[in-house]
């Protein structure tokens, strides 16, 4: 089993500081430190991979190449049922340059009412998925998936989160993640199961 040791230095492979924070919360404990490929100025490689294991592989060896560090990335995206699972890894690119969150909703809705006739009679369900890669120097990797199954709404709803979030209601709740808390939406949240995942598999003391 790939592992992280106590004492070790990690890069992280991101260059988003919300998961910094997030990734040094869970490993600090355990005597690790977290360093992002951001603070090292190392460039973000491409995601060319079919899958979020394939992307995470792939941002992880970036930053092992870079570093001779052990790293850890991630890669995450909503997967529609009604849209044969789009768009997936693409959910970041469906925002556009501008990044923009309400283009990819509405781009969402728009091509469920065109294949179903309406929003309301389209297959809603969707999932968030985040998938977790450990890359050692030497190549030994192992990845980790959380997810969090629910339904798609419109209009979005709820101010907070990012992302996808105002059209997503996790299964168990009535609201959307844009209308909760950071605390509330972790108890449901795909990246914080794909690490407990990853905490209990792989975090060794010793
Ligand atoms: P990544 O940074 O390549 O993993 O891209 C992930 C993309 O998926 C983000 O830009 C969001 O569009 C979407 N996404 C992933 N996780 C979430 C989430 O928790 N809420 C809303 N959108 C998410």
């Amino acid at each position: 089993m790939t592992r992280l040791h106590r004492g070790e230095r990690v890069v992280l492979a991101t260059h988003n500081a919300g998961k910094l924070r997030e990734f040094d919360m869970l490993l600090a404990p355990l005597g690790i430190e977290v360093v992002s490929a951001g603070s090292l100025g190392l460039a973000e490689p491409e995601e060319t991979g079919d899958s979020f294991a394939a992307n995470a592989i792939l941002k992880a060896e970036a930053a092992v190449a870079a570093t001779g560090l052990p790293a850890l990335a991630d890669d995450s995206g909503v997967s529609v049922a009604g849209l044969g699972g789009a768009p997936g890894i693409y959910s970041a690119r469906w925002a556009g340059p501008g990044k923009d969150f309400a283009i990819a909703m509405r781009r969402v809705r728009d091509e469920l009412a065109g294949r179903f006739g309406s929003f309301e009679r389209a297959d809603r369900r969707g999932a968030f998925i985040a998938c977790l890669a450990i890359v050692r120097p030497g190549g030994e990797r192992a990845t980790f998936e959380g997810r969090c199954d629910g339904t798609l709404v419109w209009p979005p709803r709820g101010e907070g989160g990012f992302g996808y979030d105002p059209m997503f209601v996790p299964d168990g709740d009535d609201r959307t993640f844009g209308e909760m808390t950071a605390a509330e939406k972790k108890a449901f949240s795909h990246r914080a199961r794909a690490l407990a995942v990853l905490k209990q598999a792989c975090l060794s003391a010793g």
